[in-house]
């Protein structure tokens, strides 16, 4: 075993190591830049952070994949007391604070931050992680978009050869991702070229969202959970409501109510756990397999030892859970600086208090929901669709991926769709022509 780095014995310098790049470690690794008593070791085990809430727009060919990542070493290129290392977490020694990646090499530290976010959970259900396409990573949303071409040419052949084909697609839960991704295939189906194959018409492809709750959206307000709903049925999607998923198999999905419907391409968007980084210590891990934390986001028992983001269950200082997204994991990774600078002072830690300033989903052109702040301000239609835009142009971290990403947009917007996106990714699966029914 390989010691790459260690713990600052007798030092006044400490040393932070992080394991996870994501919004939590990243924030956390920007805020401690100016700490002059800390040096700190970023581990991730890709050399990007993703920028999940743009990767619906990867997977359906809007964006291309660089403006949903970004390079972390260049994110972090001006700060000094950092050193960023590529590796994959596999063990952790919270008593030693210590982790070592697959090669055997381990980094010891004076404070360990646990930050590796989470994984889709397919909840045992069967079919779902061999058939269905999760949406979680980069890597995830390049597979879905080559696997959505793939079943838009494999249908365009089908009927080629003479079958009568009709494409089902069904996309599994009703959270912002699930309605994100279902509106915006919706829109390819509905905008782009006619003729851009000769014969699938896209516009009748079926598209089923499936969610086992009686509404969508739920965590948002009643007036953004109605309008999300009546703007996908007006783009022709269907929608399968209070509806357990019981089976997905190659050519269907089995409901929970017996009946299968057909479909060639599930999408999953029907929940996350923590990665499964936090499986390996020994912990009872709470709601979602995430590790619970103090009011100070450090570990029970480990006061040196923090978990964030979508890797903890934090909460809010009336003890709610707070839910997983990237606002929770950016603040709650300055709070971990701060505190990480306090201790390394000597002084005491304090508690993570978030700062609500809202939610928004995309349902499609010209359609979104925004609740503003704490008191939730509703907006829907253009104006949210705008503000969604707006925000996440501010949240993108360099002028080139927000130029990028604002012409990007406006080609869609004004000049149509780009479905004719290239099959650049190895193929998924097989497709077998038959599946398209
Ligand atoms: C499709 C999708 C859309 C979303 N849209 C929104 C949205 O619109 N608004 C919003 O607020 N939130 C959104 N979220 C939620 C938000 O993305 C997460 O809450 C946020 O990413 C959590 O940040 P994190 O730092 O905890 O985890 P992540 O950002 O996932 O970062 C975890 C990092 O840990 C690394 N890692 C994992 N395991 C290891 C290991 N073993 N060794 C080394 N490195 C490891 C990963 O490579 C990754 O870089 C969305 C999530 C998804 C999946």
């Amino acid at each position: 075993m390989r010691n790459m780095t260690g713990k600052d014995n007798g030092s006044a310098v400490k040393h932070v190591v992080i394991v996870g790049g994501g919004f939590a470690g990243l924030a956390c690794a920007k805020a401690l830049a100016t700490v002059a008593s800390v040096r700190v070791t970023l581990l991730d085990k890709n050399n990007y952070q993703q920028f999940q809430p743009l990767l619906y727009q990867v997977a359906t060919g809007s964006l291309a994949p660089q403006r949903a990542a970004f390079n972390l070493r260049a994110e972090l290129l001006k700060q000094e007391n950092i050193d960023v290392h590529l590796t994959d977490i596999i063990s952790i020694d919270l008593a030693g604070r210590a982790v070592t990646g697959k090669n055997g090499e381990t980094y010891a530290a004076d404070f360990l931050v646990l930050a590796a976010g989470s994984q889709a959970n397919f909840f045992s259900i069967s079919g779902v992680e061999e058939f269905a396409f999760p949406m979680y990573s980069l890597l995830d949303a390049e597979r879905l978009r080559s696997r959505l071409i793939e079943v838009f040419e494999a249908t365009d052949e089908a009927i080629a050869l003479g079958a009568s084909a009709t494409l089902h697609l069904a996309v599994i839960g009703g959270g912002s991702t699930g309605v994100e991704l279902a509106g915006a295939i919706a829109d390819i189906c509905h905008r782009a070229p006619a003729k851009l194959y000769k014969n699938l018409r896209l516009a009748d492809v079926v598209i089923t969202l499936i969610n086992g709750k009686d509404e969508v959206l739920s965590g948002f307000t009643q007036r953004s959970k109605t309008y999300a709903r009546q703007a996908l049925e007006e783009r022709g999607v269907k929608l399968r409501l209070n509806t357990r998923v019981k089976e997905v198999t190659s050519r269907d999905i089995l409901l929970g109510d017996q009946t299968r419907i057909p479909c060639s391409l599930a999408i999953w968007a029907g929940g996350l756990k923590a990665a499964p980084l936090a499986e390996t210590m020994n912990l009872q891990l709470g709601q979602g397999g995430r590790l619970d934390v103090q009011p100070d986001l450090t570990l029970g028992g480990y006061p040196c030892v923090y978990a964030l983001g979508d890797f903890a269950n934090t909460r809010d200082k009336g003890g709610k859970l707070l839910p997983q997204l990237a606002a929770v994991a950016q603040q709650a990774g300055r709070q971990c600086a701060r505190n990480i600078a306090a201790c390394a002072d000597g002084s005491p830690t304090s508690a993570f208090a978030y700062f609500d300033k809202g939610v928004m989903a995309m349902i499609g052109r010209n359609a979104a929901v925004a609740e503003i702040g704490p008191q939730r301000i509703a907006l829907t239609q253009f104006i949210a669709f705008i503000a969604w835009l707006g925000v996440h142009i501010l949240l993108l971290s360099t002028l080139s991926a927000r130029v990028g990403a604002c012409l990007e947009w406006a080609w869609n917007y004004f000049g149509g769709v780009s479905v004719e996106g290239i099959l650049d990714s190895p193929s998924p699966s097989q497709i077998d022509v038959t599946r398209i029914e």
